[in-house]
């Protein structure tokens, strides 16, 4: 039977990211109703992705899952990190910032951090996990798939051969720190 599980976000790329992640899954995951207003004071991810689902699940009244992510560059001593939505006005911008940051900097390691927490129709934790993905930062960016950070990133998975923008929806989502995360929490379900 199909399991409906709300997913706490207003980025539709991430949705349609998990949502091929859990492809051939009973489970199927919709978008909070109007009035999903998470305030995101949390310090960690963990915190954060907990404020956003149990405000879906408030809003719901269903079993919500929310993750939170972003970039911790390790010459930025893990910035952006959780202000990785608010380090610059626009996607273009934030990218612009990071690479003028990093300019004069050899150290261009850094990782995707993605934390998700799975609680009950009363907000409840039911499950709190999170996956990462390592890389490095590329001088300049290249590719156009994905969204936010991605043209900058080079995985360690493909040998900073290629940023996450070239790679296809298919090959990012078995690397990615989101679908690290999201398979542990579909193993949790299935049981
Ligand atoms: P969140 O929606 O509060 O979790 O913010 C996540 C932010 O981190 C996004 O707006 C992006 O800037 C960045 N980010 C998270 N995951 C990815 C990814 O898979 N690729 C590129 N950027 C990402």
């Amino acid at each position: 039977m199909t399991q409906t599980i709300v997913f706490a976000t207003g980025n539709a790329h991430k949705l349609q990211e998990i949502q091929d992640i859990a492809n051939g899954t009973e489970i199927e995951f919709v978008l909070p109703q109007e009035g999903f207003k998470p305030v995101e004071d949390g310090k960690t991810f963990e915190e954060n992705s907990f404020i956003k689902a149990k405000e879906a699940a408030r809003v719901s009244g269903k079993t919500s899952l929310a993750d939170d992510s972003g970039l911790c560059v390790e010459a930025l001593d893990g910035a952006p990190g959780i202000y990785s939505a608010r380090f610059a006005e626009t996607p273009q911008k934030r990218i612009d910032k990071l690479l003028g940051e990093l300019k004069n900097k050899d150290n261009r390691n850094a990782k995707f951090v993605c934390a998700m927490t799975l609680v009950d129709k009363n907000g409840k934790i039911l499950f709190q996990t999170r996956g990462e993905c390592f890389g490095k930062i590329a001088y300049k960016q290249s590719g156009v798939n994905g969204f936010g950070y991605d043209p900058v990133f080079l995985t360690q998975d493909t040998d900073y051969k290629q940023t996450m923008a070239e790679m296809s929806e298919e090959d990012k989502n078995k690397i990615s720190h989101r679908g690290r995360a999201l398979r542990k929490v579909l193993e949790y379900l299935k049981k």
